[in-house]
């Protein structure tokens, strides 16, 4: 009755607490993008479930700790072995769960969750140290210590790689975790908690809340006993996070939305750009990156314009577990309405939709076209806030000066894309662009060990290689004199 059989795996629908599994007497259902089945009824956790799950955390913790990051290490490596040695199943539970496509799963995501872990367990063990320094002959020693309990809360766009991407380093770093994963795709994290036991991860050291926002989200936030609030996701839910932080004053780390702008430059590879802007609409255009504002040089807008519709008209949009799909479904129909009400309100305010404009009839259920708007007002909505689908929005420029005024003219700051023919050119023109990343004729280039985060509303701080750390852990100077010493 707590177990239903998907994709080759027994996955729990109970919360992990404290190495077991709780149920709660109300549930909700876990719904497929794909075709509208429910999936599973999902424990729906709320204040007591997380506060059972944040004493097991808390209980766990000295032994996690005084463990240190070879024995963490070698535990977190067995965990990462056994996320690969689940690869395929995994990939199609969370393309069940949250639409995405299978074969972007299969090459991209899962092994990128192993690589999460492994990772952050190797810096911890290989990576994490300063030089000690002298100050007046006194030595400066830096440590990482391990802080108590992390809460993370992430989102739906990509389940467990997003989840592993805090689980790691703070696994690493010491802390024991409590997860809340997103409401509409709960499914994967469940059957971590059941590799991280497989693992011998020690009883209580990862725990996993299942439930929603308003409920288990909101109590874990203002929990006493958690030392680290790390979440991903919108930034209404940001603000709220931060307002229940501020009672603790627990310290946060926030990855959020993001409206970045793809530049193109008169001197361009247009091809390059084109092949470029058609990324934009991967994971049906949820993913926090996107780059959703196509600034185009005007020199060149005419031909950019032209071969883009004929690139972004061949995408094939279907079920997203065939191997030829390039677009899935939206993940929910709250949020297919939410991305449709948007192009509609552009329409209606009187922006033109080049092509797109609506869900895709043929396909029906959770399907929405790719889209680009034009000719919409300046400061409009479409152009500012953040639309979360395959939506896209156009505008030229002139100069390289209005193009960065128009790519820092919005509240968010979470990355952009300059396409360029000019490596000068580019320097000048990334040197003032207001965003956590930056790609330079490429994008979604990542590298575990690099900053990751959003500048203005996009993020409050850095993950990433050591970043992680000095969020994670409390970072410790210890000053040895050179007296006082006995022979
Ligand atoms: P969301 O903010 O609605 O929900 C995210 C998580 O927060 C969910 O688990 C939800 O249950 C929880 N939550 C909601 N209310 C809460 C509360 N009051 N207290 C505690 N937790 C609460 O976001 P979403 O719709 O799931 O995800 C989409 C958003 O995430 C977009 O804005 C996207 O840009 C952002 N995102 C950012 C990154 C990044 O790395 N910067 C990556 C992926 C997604």
């Amino acid at each position: 009755m707590h177990q239903v059989q998907l994709a080759g795996l027994t996955v729990d629908t109970r919360h992990a607490i404290g190495g077991e599994r709780l149920a709660s007497a109300e549930t909700f259902d876990s719904i497929s993008p794909i075709d509208g089945s429910i999936l599973a009824h999902v424990s729906r956790g709320g204040a007591a479930e997380v506060d059972a799950a944040v004493q097991a955390a808390r209980a766990a913790f000295p032994a996690w700790r005084d463990l240190g990051p070879e024995g963490r290490g070698e535990l977190l490596h067995r965990l990462a072995d056994l996320v690969e040695a689940n690869l395929e199943p995994l990939a199609n539970l969370e393309t069940l769960d949250n639409g995405s496509l299978l074969r972007s799963h299969l090459r991209g995501v899962m092994p990128r969750v192993a690589m999460n872990i492994r990772f952050f367990a190797d810096w911890a063990m290989n990576r994490l140290h300063h030089e000690v320094w002298q100050t007046r002959g006194h030595d400066n020693n830096v440590s990482w210590d391990p802080s108590g309990v992390a809460a993370l809360i992430t989102p739906w766009n990509a389940p467990l790689m997003l989840a592993t991407w805090k689980i790691g380093p703070a696994l690493a770093a010491g802390d024991t975790v409590v997860l809340k994963p997103a409401e509409w795709t709960p499914l994967t994290a469940s059957v971590f908690a059941d590799l991280a036991n497989e693992a011998g991860i020690p009883a209580g050291v990862f725990n996993v809340v299942q439930g929603f926002g308003a409920e288990a989200g909101a109590a874990l936030v203002a929990h006493p006993g958690i030392a680290r609030i790390s979440f991903t996701g919108s930034v209404p839910t940001a603000k709220a996070i931060a307002r229940a932080a501020a009672d603790n004053l627990t310290p946060v780390s926030f990855e959020l939305g993001g409206k970045s702008p793809l530049i193109v430059a008169d001197d361009a590879d247009l091809d390059l750009a084109v092949g470029l802007a058609v990324e934009q609409y991967d994971n049906a255009g949820q993913v926090c990156l996107s780059g959703t504002r196509l600034l185009v040089h005007e020199a060149v807008a005419e031909r950019f314009a032209e071969a883009f519709a004929a690139r972004a008209a061949a995408l094939r949009q279907g079920d997203p577990r065939e191997e030829e799909t390039q677009i899935g479904p939206q993940i929910h129909r709250v949020h297919l309405d939410r991305v449709d009400g948007f192009v509609q309100r552009a329409r209606e305010s009187g922006a033109r939709i080049a092509f797109g404009g609506g869900p895709n009839e043929e396909l029906g259920g959770l399907y929405y076209r790719p889209t680009l708007v034009v000719d919409a007002a300046p400061d409009s909505e479409i152009l500012t806030a953040e639309v979360f689908g395959p939506v896209l929005a156009m505008q030229t420029f002139s100069t390289d000066e209005e193009a960065v005024e128009l790519a820092n003219g919005t509240e968010f700051g979470l990355a952009a894309v300059v396409v360029c023919g000019d490596r000068a050119r580019a320097e000048r023109l990334t040197k003032n662009l207001v965003a956590g990343t930056i790609w330079v004729n490429c994008f979604f280039v990542r590298d575990l060990a690099a900053p990751f985060g959003g500048s203005k509303k996009s993020g409050i701080g850095r993950e990433g290689g050591t970043w992680s750390f000095d969020f994670y852990a409390d970072v410790k100077n210890t000053v040895y004199a050179p007296t006082g010493w006995k022979e």
